[in-house]
């Protein structure tokens, strides 16, 4: 039920209000004053203010100003209920951010068509919001995996990466290739060779720290920034998940023969390199011999350690 709150300071007033209302349906909350209704509106969550304009101490240009200025209810709706018609103040409502006003007197029937007026236009920006942040989404995800794609991956590891070299702390980049990914497709089929790709994203994503930076560079190739992590140590991290890997037997025929699935890749940690790029070079060599070395194995690019 649309849960409305009325703050007027005349007791006459908010009963009406009341009992109109309710007889609508809507489920009514009431507040005296300014300072009331902005406790009411923290303790009941209300949907939808009434406010009067003309009210003692703290008036309706203030409660709304306070409503703005929150950072949860910012987006409340808020109708002013005004015995002053001059144009002046009604401009100033609506300029201080009101959704609508209602002059007194007004009829129960423009009331609520004002009410369901302000809710649905309040839905129609929440909605639009949120397919505002979708696209943003799909701006810098990898529809197919949920990672970073590619552009993405490069700029959020770009800031780690100078983040890190004027810090002096620690960073390590890997890429990981998935191995003979090509077969895959041709023997079992592109909506197999898409459903190893997600899986593996997800169990590449579930095997390191929330702050790492993660992403799908390429067809079958994955890239991860990892801040505050020497190559050791994220050696040891990938060789975790490269065995884990071997075990979960992500591809299976439809013979119900099982095919293993491995990955081949290479590390590098920050040294005195100026550029990512050069870091991104070095750890893709360090995969090329990986590769070399009959693949489904980790190396470090200082030297072969598996
Ligand atoms: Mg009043």
């Amino acid at each position: 039920m649309t849960k409305i709150l009325a703050i007027d300071d005349t007791p006459y007033n908010l009963d009406i209000l009341k009992n109109g209302l309710e007889d609508e349906g809507f489920d009514m909350v009431t507040a005296q004053s300014g300072r009331e209704g902005l406790a009411l509106i923290d303790q009941e969550r209300p949907d939808l203010v009434l406010l009067d304009i003309g009210m003692p101490e703290m008036d309706g240009h203030q409660v709304l100003q306070q409503i703005r200025l929150s950072d949860e209810h910012a987006e409340l709706p808020v109708i002013i209920l005004t015995a002053n018609t001059e144009d002046s103040n009604l401009a100033r409502c609506l300029e201080s951010g009101a959704n609508d006003y209602v002059t007194k007197p007004f009829s129960f029937t423009a009331l609520v068509a004002r009410i369901n007026n302000v809710l649905r236009t309040q839905k129609d920006t929440i909605q639009l919001s949120r397919d505002v942040e979708k696209l943003r989404d799909m701006a810098y995800r990898d529809e197919m995996t949920g990672l970073l794609n590619r552009r993405a991956f490069f700029d959020r590891a770009n800031a780690e990466f100078e983040m890190a070299k004027s810090s002096k702390e620690p960073l390590s980049i890997a890429i990981l290739d998935i191995d003979h990914f090509k077969s895959i497709n041709d023997e079992y089929g592109h909506p197999k060779g898409d459903e190893v790709l997600k899986a593996f994203g997800k169990m590449l994503k579930g095997s390191l720290r929330l702050h790492d930076v993660v992403g799908r560079i390429g067809g079958e190739e994955f890239a991860v920034c990892l801040p505050n992590s020497k190559p050791m140590n994220a050696y040891g991290t990938f060789e975790r998940l490269r065995t884990k890997l071997c075990k979960e037997h992500l591809l299976s025929g439809d013979d119900g023969e099982i095919r293993p699935v491995t990955v081949s890749i290479g590390i590098v940690g920050l040294t005195d390199q100026k550029e990512l790029d050069s870091l991104m070079i070095l750890a893709d060599m360090a995969l090329y011999r990986a590769k070399n070395q009959g693949r489904n194995r980790t190396i470090v690019e200082t030297g072969v350690i598996n």
